[in-house]
């Protein structure tokens, strides 16, 4: 099944390439492409895609469906690269998408979105309220398809100055199931050399981007643990083993994970969230349930071990047993997410010539997880947030049930992706780049 897989993906590859390449034939004559980051943002401005991403996004937002469960959204997003002219490969990872422009050969440079919704009843009242009881679009991913599919249509329309290949990636399942992962085992990073992506932000004031070099987003993980003693009478407690003690030392001793373990000046973070456990006044109940999770720039593994011992050990001293699943429903653990310096440079000047010098700000990193991460642990890779908080109205923040997408931000997170591609690549061609090895033998 693999093989046939493998043969199925390299043979609509290489058609891809052909395709491409002779599409772009007729038009290859090199443009001034330093007038570009100004112009994709006056063009993501006209009403033409403007109004065009306003409406892909609210359709999303009306239909939100959970990670590999993107059908519809899938299928919108093929629709739209259909009537805009740009090939692509389906399915990769289930729902996922991938779109290519350019001359169908390297250098590749990679644009990513994500398509998934979250578990949550919406509470925000408007016209384009989720459909959907208890689904809903409250971390943008429904903005984050609908500027990366403004960003396909400018470069599509500029093609023909495109000195290599953009690929634009969706993934499905951002939120816990490691969505990109499985994009990457599919071969979404097959000859790509770098990976962009954006996320919206209501820290950050409305046409403005933020990034850091190095380490910008934590590394994350979950856990639950059962600890199991003997239930009985809560007034004859020398009959029982009782794990309500024995979870109460473990939620106290896993705090020491931080606080005495930890180099104070090297962030951490272990929350227990969850404790289930016992209901009745009079009765010590036979186990107990605690979850939580665990956030670390560096040395990530190793904290998760000592999470899963401290649970067990403590369990033990008080007579009980415990068993620690680091990955409760299915939620894999995720790699910090560490912005290469060099893209990070590029990013910042070219926000600088999209917008203003002011209009690029230094973040701070932050706890929070994304799946991004695993694309920039396989290749250089750059991930930036997008303002869209304005003086008018408050936005709330991501996995709110009050969430909302301030739609005046789409056209800069359209102008920034194309001009981040186009950027890299002219970047990429002046310095003279190689195909990747083996990349001509395959085709
Ligand atoms: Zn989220
Ligand atoms: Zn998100």
């Amino acid at each position: 099944m693999a093989i046939l897989n493998n043969l199925l993906l390299f043979t609509s590859t290489f058609q891809l390439l052909l395709l491409l390449r002779v599409s772009s034939e007729s038009s290859q004559t090199a443009g001034d492409v330093s007038q570009f980051p100004t112009k994709f943002l006056e063009l993501a401005k006209s009403p033409d895609v403007f109004d065009w991403m306003m409406r892909i996004r609210r359709k999303i937002h009306e239909n939100p469906e959970l990670g590999y469960e993107e059908f519809e959204t899938s299928k919108l997003i093929r629709s739209e690269l259909d009537l805009i002219g740009v090939k692509y490969r389906y399915p990769v990872a289930v729902t996922g998408v991938i779109g290519y422009i350019g001359t169908g050969e390297p250098p590749f440079v990679a644009l990513r979105a994500d398509m998934d919704a979250l578990v949550m009843q919406e509470a925000v009242e408007w016209e384009h309220k989720s459909k959907v009881a208890g689904k809903m679009h409250a971390c943008g991913h429904d903005g984050h398809v609908a500027m990366l599919l403004g960003a396909a249509k400018l470069l599509q329309q500029h093609r023909h100055v495109l000195q290599g290949t953009v690929v634009l990636i969706f993934q499905p399942a951002e939120e816990g199931l490691a969505g990109a992962k499985k994009m990457i085992e599919e071969g979404a990073l097959k000859h790509v050399e770098a990976i962009f992506g954006i996320h919206f932000t209501n820290r950050v004031p409305l046409g403005k981007a933020s990034s850091r070099p190095g380490s910008m987003l934590a590394g994350s993980g979950f856990f639950e643990a059962v600890i199991t003693g003997k239930g009985g009478h809560a007034a004859i407690p020398q009959h029982t083993v009782d794990p309500v003690i024995a979870a109460s030392s473990v939620v106290l001793s896993l705090q020491h994970l931080v606080s005495r373990e930890t180099d104070p000046l090297d962030s951490k973070v272990v929350t227990v969230s969850k404790v289930n456990g016992g209901n009745a006044f009079n009765v010590i109940p036979d186990s107990v349930t605690i979850g939580g999770t665990l956030r670390a720039f560096t040395s990530f593994s190793q904290l998760e071990q000592r999470v899963k011992e401290v649970i067990t050990k403590q369990a033990t001293v008080h007579r009980c047993n415990a068993s620690v699943n680091l990955t409760p429903n299915g939620k894999e653990p995720l790699p910090p997410t560490v912005n290469d310096v060099g893209l990070y440079k590029q990013f910042k000047n070219m926000v600088g010539d999209l917008l203003s010098e002011e209009s690029f700000m230094e973040a701070s990193p932050i706890m929070g997880g994304e799946d991004f991460s695993y694309f920039a642990e396989v290749i250089p890779g750059h991930f930036a947030f997008l303002g869209m908080q304005d003086e008018t109205k408050s936005y709330a923040s991501a996995h709110s049930s009050l969430y909302r997408v301030n739609e005046d931000a789409l056209p800069y997170g359209a102008a920034i992706h194309a001009s981040m591609a186009v950027q890299y690549l002219k970047d990429k061609a002046s310095r003279g780049s190689e195909p990747p090895k083996g990349f001509h033998d395959e085709l």
